[in-house]
């Protein structure tokens, strides 16, 4: 063991600030990984170190997985109100350390302040649903027969894992922990190598909480502690939230080893803009969408599908993202190789014949960050890969297409089908495109159509692997069994061959 406990993270604004390295959270004791190498956990607005990592080994991962068994029975015994009532203490204390919670998200991960706190408090909204669950995971019963009862209870699967990525270090851990948590299950979370902070933050709040040492751990690493904990074979359920190439590996090779899996993949969301749509507003949410968090959310805008002539639209929308100011409005990008793969991708656009209306290379907010501005390519055919890759930065490409129905069967083109949103005044219009999108998560006259809490937040195609959404009551599914139980206690008289 290194240190006792986590220090406070002081930062205060975005002037720079380290920290100390951060470890694993193993059994109620911090503990230095046992792989090789380290890794430097750069600020994205500074690209300075603000601490190291180190990655974990197997035997680490083996070692959550003791701690997790050892801890397991005495929760599970705890009626669910009382796992619930940890829960409760977390969100208060969240609520508690928001500012810190924020600076943390905004240090690690380069979002703009009013980003990081969005993301906290979307996090606690997350919690909230976990501190439901006492009040709407009652099971059912019913009398089947004479004298027979059935009941059906949610039963914990036991030990259960969740991988994230780096782009919602608080958030994407809330999508999964709370349910599994409360259903009584104990939880290893393996947080992105990049922004390993944000989940130590949160096992110090929850061992504040009250939740047993071993209940929930943290392993730092990358691929190598992935794969161990897709490979052990006492977990028993493995949620996954990154790319898709990752999703994909990770879905074939966690279900080797007899587990429940749910991987969410990447994404290329499609906005259908038709020329009745209200400029001002689809101008303004166009470009929340495709530059908020710097364009790296899964739910961001990437494709702008005009349909006829929309160019006021597009006017607008070039002239408001030709304002936002690199830095101050629009946060880096996570590192530098991301900001090269975007311009490169804006490069290749361009020189495939593609108009660059916005050009965001070379809007550095000063030199040490890793910087890329708003950019709008136009005539973006489908022989250009910025028009169906996934590029993960803030940049919308336009593709221009005659009617409603080219519209649709370009989004239905896509491998993916995270997000998709329709901007029209006219109802027809909206239900449409709603009705033959495939993408599992739409929006009219909104450009990141996420499901708030209790709706279930998840794509279709290759943007999940899995049945099942992974927030809502979903994700208490996926960290849950089904027991039934049906039970007979006298004889009765006026029985049948059917009782
Ligand atoms: P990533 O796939 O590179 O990493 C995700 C996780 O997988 C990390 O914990 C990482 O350590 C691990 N990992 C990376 N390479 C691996 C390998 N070869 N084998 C095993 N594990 C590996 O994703 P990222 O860059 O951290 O995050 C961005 C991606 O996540 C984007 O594609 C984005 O669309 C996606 N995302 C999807 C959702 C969603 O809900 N669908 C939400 C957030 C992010």
């Amino acid at each position: 063991m290194t240190t006792t406990t986590l220090p406070k993270f002081g930062a205060t604004s975005y002037a720079f600030t380290s920290y100390s390295n951060a470890e694993n959270w193993i059994g109620g004791q911090w503990v230095e990984p046992t792989g090789e190498g380290k890794l430097d956990i750069l600020n994205p607005r500074h690209g300075k170190a603000i601490c190291t990592v180190g990655l974990s080994s197997a035997q680490d991962i083996d070692d959550a997985v003791r701690a997790a068994k050892e801890a397991l029975s005495g929760w599970q015994e705890l009626p669910i109100r009382e796992r619930g009532a940890v829960l409760y203490a977390l969100r208060e204390l969240m609520i508690r350390d928001l500012e810190e919670l924020t600076w943390l998200v905004s240090h690690e991960n380069g979002k703009l302040y009013g980003e990081a706190k969005a993301e906290v408090l979307k996090g606690i909204e997350c919690v909230e649903y976990g501190c439901a669950l006492p009040n709407i995971a009652a099971g059912t019963q019913l009398e089947v027969s004479r004298g027979v009862t059935c009941q059906v209870t949610h039963e914990p699967l036991g030990i259960v894992a969740g991988i994230t990525p780096f782009n919602f270090p608080c958030m994407v851990p809330l999508w999964m922990m709370p349910q599994a948590l409360v259903a009584g299950n104990a939880f290893i979370l393996k947080p992105s190598e990049v922004v390993p902070l944000s989940a130590l933050k949160l096992a110090a709040l929850l061992q504040e909480a009250g939740l047993p040492d071993g209940i929930f751990s943290v392993v730092q690493g990358g691929k190598g502690a992935v794969e161990a904990l897709c490979d052990h074979p006492d977990i028993r359920a493995l949620a996954f939230v990154g790319s898709t190439t990752v999703a994909r590996i990770v879905y074939g090779r966690a279900a080797q080893s007899g587990k429940s899996v749910v991987c969410l993949g990447g994404a290329k969301n499609h906005l259908i803009v038709v020329p009745d749509a209200d400029l001002e507003l689809t101008a303004q949410n166009v470009l929340a969408s495709f530059v908020g968090c710097a364009g790296q959310r899964c739910m961001a805008a990437s494709v702008l599908v005009a349909v006829g002539d929309v160019d006021p639209i597009i006017d607008e929308l070039v002239k408001q993202a030709g304002q936002v100011k690199t830095g101050e409005q629009l946060g880096p990008v996570i590192s530098d190789a991301a900001k090269k793969r975007i311009n490169a991708y804006i490069t290749q656009a361009g020189e495939l014949g593609a108009k660059v209306l916005l050009d965001g290379r070379g809007q550095d907010a000063d030199a040490g960050g890793s910087w890329v501005g708003p950019t709008i390519l136009d005539d973006v055919t489908a022989d250009i890969p910025a028009s169906c890759e996934e590029i993960f930065g803030p940049v919308l490409s336009i593709v221009r297409v005659k009617n409603l129905e080219e519209a649709i069967a370009l989004e239905n083109s896509s491998e993916y089908g995270n997000a998709s949103s329709v901007y029209t005044t006219n109802g027809e219009v909206a239900r449409k495109v709603i009705n033959q999108v495939s993408a599992g998560m739409c929006g009219v006259n909104i450009g990141v159509p996420v499901p708030r809490e209790p709706f279930g937040f998840g794509g279709w195609n290759h943007s999940k692997f899995g049945t099942g959404d992974i927030t809502g009551w979903d994700g208490f599914r996926f960290w849950t069994q089904p027991k039934k139980v049906t039970s007979k206690w006298a004889v009765q008289k006026d029985a049948n061959w059917m009782s």
